[in-house]
């Protein structure tokens, strides 16, 4: 247990925090700090081909170790942390024996941790967590996917007696600015499929993302003198207001939940002369997720039509833009790569948790890059902020079950 405690620790005290402002890659130059780390103790540990390219992917091999011809797997994680809080200076806390109460994170800045807001604390009494100071992100998301997966391929080249196939391991700058899959070379990576390890509490399991859409309006107003604007004015905060307000009122992201899709106003900023909004579009189902961008499209449409004679011209501009795809679509034909990983669960005494996720996964980007790619509980819980923190026996865990797909997989014919 302390091996994967002094394991992690040693990743999220280096500061990976992505820069989405940034063009380059990695987004941060200080993410280099950690790539580098791993690329020695891949190699220490006995990983093959170890490489990191100019842009500071990571890719290792752990050979075959059987003569039989069998599935070649991969286990993705990121090494960057969100900028939506600061990964500066973690100074994490180990909390041993956890007694199921409050967890003062920082006394001065009286910031706790407790079960009455965070309920799934409750699920660890008794184990081992792992927490911040209070002033930092913890970074579990997602160097506890990646403390999993070194460990997990330590434990089998010091176990030459389990047999598996040919694993490899690839670890990305930049998924929490939604850039880890662009530059991932799949080719080279040679899979069948991979997992992310990258998913939260023990036992999750998820090959279901939304579809992703963005549109940006522009109204476009006319100023006059509010004294002398009769059939003059057009006030484009108005107008967009209008446009809003034909929206679903109950689908929005505060009133649904597990398959239920929403259009969500992101940005609005406006004057009389112009005004653009910004919205996102995400269901899981594909035709929904059509027919809501030709909803989209269609309001702008009527807006248009109504006061073309008034105003002449489209004085609705607007842009739809996919961003990213169900994974669904590409796993469903390959559902046994789901089926391995919820039996090496099963095996292990883990229940499998199987939902689908709401939002996107570089999982997803990967698997219409042709990389099947369904995502793994890491272990950690309340990403993004301060309250962050992992149950070191959910890394375990989550280590076993690496070790786990490993074996079945070993077992298929390809
Ligand atoms: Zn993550």
């Amino acid at each position: 247990m302390q091996h994967i405690i002094d394991r992690f620790i040693s990743y999220v005290t280096i500061d990976t925090e992505a820069d989405p402002n940034s063009n380059t890659t990695p987004s941060s130059a200080k993410q280099w700090d950690l790539a580098n780390k791993l690329v020695e103790e891949l190699k220490n540990i006995g990983l093959q081909d170890v490489t990191i390219d100019d842009k500071a992917y990571i890719q290792a091999t752990l050979p075959s170790n059987i003569d039989r011809e069998v599935p070649t797997i991969g286990f993705v994680s990121h090494f960057d942390t969100t900028p939506d809080f600061t990964g500066a200076n973690v100074k994490p806390q180990i909390v041993h024996n956890y007694d199921g109460g409050d967890i003062v994170l920082n006394k001065e800045q009286n910031v706790v941790l407790s079960p009455s807001y965070f309920e799934d604390l409750l699920l660890y009494k008794g184990q081992t967590l792992i927490t911040t100071d209070g002033t930092t992100l913890l970074g579990a998301d997602d160097k506890a996917g990646i403390t999993e997966i070194v460990t997990a391929m330590e434990y089998l080249i010091q176990h030459p007696e389990i047999k598996h196939g040919t694993i490899k391991v690839g670890f990305t700058p930049d998924e929490e600015i939604g850039r880890g899959a662009d530059f991932f070379d799949v080719e080279k990576f040679g899979c069948d499929w991979a997992y992310t390890m990258d998913g939260s509490q023990i036992g999750e399991l998820e090959f279901e993302n939304f579809n992703a859409a963005g549109v940006k309006l522009k109204f476009k107003g006319k100023s006059v003198h509010p004294g002398y604007a009769k059939g003059k004015m057009i006030n484009s905060m108005l107008l967009a207001n209008k446009y809003i307000s034909k929206l679903p009122k109950k689908q929005v992201p505060e009133r649904t939940q597990d398959y239920e899709g929403f259009f969500h106003v992101v940005h609005f900023d406006g004057s009389i002369e112009e005004t653009n909004v910004e919205l996102i579009i995400r269901d899981h189902d594909r035709k929904k997720f059509e027919k809501r961008k030709k909803f989209a499209q269609k309001i702008a449409d009527k807006i248009n039509k109504k006061y073309e004679k008034q105003f002449g011209g489209d004085i609705v501009e607007i842009q739809i833009k996919d961003q990213y795809y169900n994974m669904r679509e590409k796993v469903e034909p390959v559902m046994h790569i789901v089926s391995i990983a919820e039996k090496a669960m099963k095996n292990l005494g883990i229940k499998p948790i199987i939902k689908p996720i709401r939002g996107g996964t570089d999982g997803s980007r990967l698997s219409y890059m042709g990389l099947p790619c369904p995502n793994i509980f890491a272990g950690g819980h309340n990403f993004h902020g301060k309250y962050e923190y992992v149950p070191v026996e959910s890394m375990q865990k989550a280590v076993e079950v690496i070790i786990e797909i490993a074996k079945i997989t070993a077992e298929i014919k390809k």
